[in-house]
């Protein structure tokens, strides 16, 4: 049920909670049997045991609090061309860092040692801000690194929303590493995926883990936004390669916790930031950004004021169209259902009234299981090969399924034609 966030390691009072990398490529919370005495701190604040929706107060928690919805992107050019999306929070970071509100900020950045495991880092320097800029769709833990902020300074924190999640529990249980946090920044998120994908990725390039030094997943360099997969090989010469090489793999690298998380829209920020899909296809990047709190919508007008960010109002429906929150919300309720129609354990969250899922029709809900029993086995690989070994026979599986599905609807329609023309 872990959702890889690292919150439990800095609450525990006897240091014995680390995350470990498992052999199918999850981050897990590990305890040193030895050192835990018990206290169940960590139990407490696990998002991925639960969270409370009780501070939503009945609003539908697929879309959350929504003060105002806006399009736009970082005023500087090059801040935006280094931004995944718009760069609006790599412009808002820094804003807030030479501003003097915040004395640090949690992100993520890709080291370029070839390890290809995206580090938290308590970024305190411009440099150090712009390096971070760009989604990594691999775990990471930055809850864990909380505990290196010193109790005078104050933080704004970047997140998708399991690790926002952490620091709801966080928050609620009263913690002072909670108090540290003047800015929850949050992406939208979909699922993140296991390492091996990485891996898999690399071999479909035909790269050698040892020849490459590091890896974006979405290089807006050659062509813009989206984005295309970029390898960096240790001789510093970059590879391109189509989008494609990622999402055609996604649904074959999906933790089996991201099947039940309700957020995509990370409910629990003070602004929640996402690619503009369906909105702005411009080839230089604009996000959606949905202000959830008052500080949110505050923030967002005091940059914009200083051309730190160019904004445009929209309608917050646009944005829960094109992040096809709908789809959400149907392929949780078919998790959910199944997940405990077997038995298996399940989040908890508190105040989700049934209302707000969906029915699940049958064939979807024996698509899904298949889909959920093969996340959990890969999860349960004892090793990188038999991970990626299973990935390549379920992806093989799969074609051969959809070349059938496709010669079975072809065979339908001309049998259809022959017998039953249209007159
Ligand atoms: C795993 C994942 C899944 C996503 N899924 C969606 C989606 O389904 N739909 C959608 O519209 N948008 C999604 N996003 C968000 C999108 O990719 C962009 O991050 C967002 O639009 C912000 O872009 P930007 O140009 O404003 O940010 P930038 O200026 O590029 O800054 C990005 C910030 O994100 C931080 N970051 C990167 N990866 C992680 C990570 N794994 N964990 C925590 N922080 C991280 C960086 O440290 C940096 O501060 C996802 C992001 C991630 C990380």
């Amino acid at each position: 049920m872990c959702v890889q966030c690292g919150a439990c390691v800095p609450v525990c009072p006897s240091r014995a909670i680390r995350m470990r990398e498992t052999p199918s490529g999850l981050l897990v919370a590990s305890i040193n049997e030895e050192k835990c005495d018990g206290c169940g701190l960590c139990r407490a604040i696990c998002p991925g045991a639960g969270i409370s929706l009780q501070g939503l107060h009945g609003v539908d928690p697929f879309k959350g609090n929504v003060l105002q919805a806006y399009v736009g992107h970082a005023g500087n050019e090059a801040i935006r061309a280094s931004g995944q999306s718009g760069g609006i929070v790599g412009a808002l970071l820094l804003y807030l860092l030479e501003s003097g509100r915040i004395d640090a900020a949690l992100v993520v950045a890709m080291p370029k040692d070839g390890s290809l495991r995206p580090r938290p880092v308590l970024a305190r320097t411009r440099a150090e801000i712009l390096a971070s800029q760009g989604s990594k769709y691999c775990p990471v833990a930055p809850c864990a690194l909380l505990e290196d902020v010193r109790e005078e300074e104050r933080i704004a924190m970047v997140g998708i929303p399991c690790q926002m999640h952490g620091i709801h529990n966080l928050s609620r249980q009263g913690s002072p590493l909670a108090d540290r946090i003047e800015y929850r920044i949050g992406l939208f998120c979909d699922r993140t995926l296991f390492f091996s994908c990485m891996e898999m990725m690399a071999r479909q390039a035909r790269l050698r883990m040892d020849d490459i030094a590091g890896l974006e997943f979405r290089s807006k360099r050659r062509h813009g936004w989206p984005g295309e997969v970029c390898f960096t090989l240790v001789s510093g010469e970059k590879r391109f390669f189509p989008a494609s090489l990622r999402t055609n793999l996604k649904d074959f690298f999906t933790p089996p916790r991201c099947r039940l998380c309700f957020d995509k829209l990370n409910v629990f920020s003070d602004l929640a930031v996402g690619d503009a899909w369906g909105i702005s296809p411009s080839a230089r990047g604009d996000s959606v950004i949905l202000a959830r709190s008052e500080k949110g919508v505050l923030l967002l007008q005091e940059a914009a004021a200083h051309g730190v960010l160019r904004l445009e109002k929209i309608g917050m429906d646009r944005v829960f169209q094109g992040q096809n929150i709908e789809r959400k919300r149907l392929d949780f309720s078919s998790f959910m259902e199944l997940a405990g129609r077997e038995g298996r354990p399940l989040p908890r969250y508190e105040g989700l009234a049934p209302g707000f899922l969906k029915t699940v029709e049958k064939s979807l809900a024996a698509r899904n299981r298949r889909r959920l029993n093969y996340d959990l086995a890969m999860a349960r690989s004892i090793s990188r090969e038999e991970a990626l070994a299973l990935a390549r026979a379920w992806r093989r599986k799969q074609r051969r399924n959809a070349l059938g599905a496709f010669l079975f609807r072809r065979t339908r329609e001309v049998i259809r034609a022959l017998f039953y023309p249209v007159k």
